[in-house]
């Protein structure tokens, strides 16, 4: 419910309750009051009725008694009873006749025999020697007389028949029984009645469950109006009850009995009349009800439109801030609550705006940077969906910005990892680094990247950025360094062919010509071992191309790893003893197999002799060792030599690293020998890892499996298998060490 219509119901229950309350007190007791006046006039027209009533019959029966008593008709009727003598019967008729000429509303006096009702003598003609109608010559028992009103069937008027009984000598003779108009009493009840217009007069009997009419109405034996009258209901001295008359119509009733036993005088009004001035007072009421309803909710529509409008005004200014119109102000100028409320919505709507702007900078510098990057940067939420993408994710996948933002993520970017489908998993906690990954952009280009993933960590939002994904695109970088493995490709095999010429001729030199002098024999021997330098540098480049470009070959079969090592340790004694090292070999001399490509291990095994007599000053100390550790044969390389600085590790075994290397420090080398190293290592499964301290010596140290039958025959049959095997005819030419 809005406040207009609460304080409508408000005004309305203020203002109709208490007058709704004494209205109703108010109009209860003007109708009880009514109600008891009604019933009063009644009653009052209702004894006067009946008291007419009683006394008009009483005086009707006083006369037939007087009749009935008269000494001569007495006379007369004992003698005829006595004898039948006619001229007693003329006496009596005379007698008869002369009273009813007497009494003016008589129409018929009979006198009949009590037993069977048979006329005596009449004023009537011809009547005697008939017989009356029972009720006209029965008298009830312990009654002197009866009384009834019924139609005279010779004119068919109502009247009213008085029989009472005649004692001759103090014995029953006959009755009498005395026809009257009833003019006078019909009169008298209508002229009483003084209840106005619609007050009437009944008067009614009981006979049997039957109610009929006496007065005024005419006797009728009509069903209808029998079944009306008894509807009435009417019941001696009721002082007000409601029924419906013979007519139809609503009526109140008083009834007081009147006459005899049966007999029951009611006077009624039309309950229309009765009730005329409550339903007055009603109509009165529901008008005021109604006007003052009316002007009630037009003050409280005032009074709400007063606190509703400055509301509602300010509810639209808040929508509108909210929905980001922050200049929107509302202008209500009030000194109460209302107007402290429009304040501060205004004032909320400028600090909105400022903060609103600020972070609308923020963003802006922040999209600066993000578009800034090189690298692509996407925020993704749980469901992978795309939050933010800079531009340079717009460059690198070939769409449009927008046709990145909400996108899957999985719909831009389906990885491949060397030629195979790569999942990428955008859920791990922490940080993942991808090298490595290829996909395919929107106009087909090929594209080699570092994807690195990161979790964002607290952010429980769903639209909220779970994952930020980190594309570094090094397709150009990996072209270059494709385009520097070519060249160096190539110009090794266009250096290898001279080189082979000049050793060649060298060595022809060197060992069949006797005439040389010492001197010259000694320059090319010099040369020689230049050129078979050379040689091993031209042969390491081409390694390490073939490595770069995953096309090293190796040819995996059993190999005995102790002896190996022995023999390489025995070929290296020439060298170490050249700087008086002392090299020694503390392990097995065979049955230490392992699957490998002989030359390859012996290459990797020789990078690390020569490295360790290269860089031990003479006098030091090399000892090799061969252990069994955890399935696997472990190699170590122990020097005394120079060590290497510890923040140079990591870095020891990636492509032309040297620590010792500066151009101006002497020592030569291209810092390719343990790049090829740990290459080889990878391909066999194996490790390779290094100890040292500066000043000290070094450790290298290699593992590979101990030989496992089933692998050496699968990684055979796969060998075989492959159309070609390319098998290498190079040999791995060891370095040399420069002195
Ligand atoms: P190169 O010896 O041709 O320079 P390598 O890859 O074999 O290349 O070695 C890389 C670098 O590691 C060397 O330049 C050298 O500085 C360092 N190094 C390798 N072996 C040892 C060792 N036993 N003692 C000290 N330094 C070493």
């Amino acid at each position: 419910m809005k406040i207009k219509q609460k304080l409508i119901a408000l005004f309305l229950f203020i203002g109709l309750a208490p007058t709704l309350a004494v209205s109703s007190v108010a109009y209860i007791t003007i109708s009880n009051e009514l109600q008891a006046k009604t019933s009063e006039q009644l009653n009052s027209v209702a004894i006067k009725q009946e008291q007419k009533i009683n006394s008009l019959l009483q005086k009707k029966q006083e006369e037939v008694s007087k009749l009935a008593n008269t000494y001569d008709f007495q006379v007369s009727l004992g003698n005829y009873l006595a004898s039948h003598k006619a001229t007693d019967h003329a006496t009596i008729a005379a007698i008869l006749q002369a009273k009813q000429i007497e009494i003016s509303d008589i129409q018929a006096i009979y006198v009949a025999d009590p037993t069977d009702g048979i006329v005596i003598a009449s004023t009537i003609d011809n009547t005697e020697g008939q017989k009356l109608q029972k009720s006209d010559y029965t008298i009830a028992n312990g009654n002197d007389t009866a009384v009834n009103v019924r139609e005279d069937q010779r004119d068919g008027i109502n009247k009213l028949y008085i029989t009472t009984n005649i004692s001759v000598n103090k014995k029953e003779a006959a009755v009498m029984s005395v026809v009257f108009r009833i003019d006078d009493i019909v009169a008298t009840i209508q002229d009483y009645t003084g209840l106005g217009t619609t007050g009437e007069t009944i008067v009614a009997s009981k006979e049997g469950d039957n109610t009929v009419s006496l007065f005024p109405l005419r006797f009728d034996t009509d069903a209808a109006l029998k079944t009306k009258l008894n509807s009435l209901n009417l019941t001696a001295n009721d002082s007000y009850k409601t029924a419906t008359d013979y007519r139809g119509h609503a009526v109140v009733i008083a009834t007081r009995s009147a006459g005899f036993a049966n007999w029951v005088v009611a006077t009624k009004m039309d309950q229309q009349e009765v009730l005329a001035p409550i339903n007055q007072l009603r109509n009165s009421l529901i008008g005021i009800f109604v006007v003052s309803s009316i002007a009630i909710i037009l003050i409280a529509n005032y009074f709400a439109r007063f606190f509703t409008n400055p509301i509602l005004q300010i509810a639209r200014t808040s929508q509108r801030i909210g929905q980001g119109d922050f200049n929107a102000h509302s202008d209500i100028q009030r000194g109460d609550e209302i107007g402290e409320l429009s304040n501060s919505v205004n004032a909320m709507g400028l600090s909105l705006s400022a903060f609103v702007s600020r972070i609308e900078a923020e963003r802006n510098r922040l999209s600066v940077v993000l578009n800034s990057t090189a690298e692509s940067i996407l925020a993704i939420d749980k469901q992978g969906t795309i939050i933010i993408a800079n531009q340079a994710a717009s460059h690198l996948t070939g769409r449009d910005l927008h046709d990145i933002v909400d996108k899957n993520i999985s719909e831009l970017f389906a990885w491949q990892q060397q030629g195979k489908p790569f999942e990428v998993s955008y859920t791990t906690d922490g940080r993942t680094t991808y090298p490595d990954l290829k996909f395919i952009d929107a106009m087909g280009d090929e594209h080699f990247v570092k994807v690195l993933v990161a979790r964002v960590v607290g952010e429980q939002e769903q639209r909220a950025a779970q994952t930020i994904v980190t594309i570094h695109d090094e397709t150009k970088s990996r072209e270059l360094e494709d385009m520097k493995i070519d060249f160096v490709s190539m110009a090794a095999h266009e250096l290898r062919t001279p080189l082979a010429a000049i050793r060649g001729y060298l060595e022809l030199v060197s060992f069949k010509d006797r005439t040389l002098q010492s001197s010259t024999a000694g320059y090319i021997r010099q040369a020689l071992k230049s050129a078979t330098e050379l040689g091993g540098l031209i042969n390491n480049l081409l390694d390490v191309t073939r490595i770069e470009r995953g096309t090293l070959t190796l040819n995996m079969e059993k190999v005995d790893l102790a002896a190996t090592i022995a023999q390489a340790v025995t070929d290296m004694q020439f060298s170490a003893n050249d700087k008086q090292i002392t090299l020694r070999y503390a392990g097995p001399n065979n049955n230490c197999s392992v699957v490998a490509d002989q030359i390859a291990l012996r290459e990797v095994i020789n990078n690390l002799l020569i490295n360790a007599v290269k860089y031990t000053p003479e006098h030091g100390t090399i000892t090799v060792s061969l252990d069994m550790e955890d399935g696997s044969y472990v190699v170590r390389v122990k020097d005394s030599g120079i060590g290497i600085p510890q923040k140079a590790l990591p870095n020891l075994f990636t492509k032309f690293y040297r620590v010792h290397g500066g151009l101006d420090s002497g020592s030569t080398g291209t810092g390719l020998g343990l790049f090829i190293s740990k290459s080889i290592m990878e391909r066999h499964n194996g490790t390779i890892s290094v100890a040292s301290e500066i000043g000290k010596g070094s450790t290298f140290t290699f593992g590979l499996p101990i030989l496992d039958e089933t692998r050496l025959a699968s990684v055979q049959s796969e060998q075989q298998s492959q159309e070609q095997i390319m098998r290498r005819h190079r040999g791995w030419v060891t370095k040399n060490i420069t002195r």
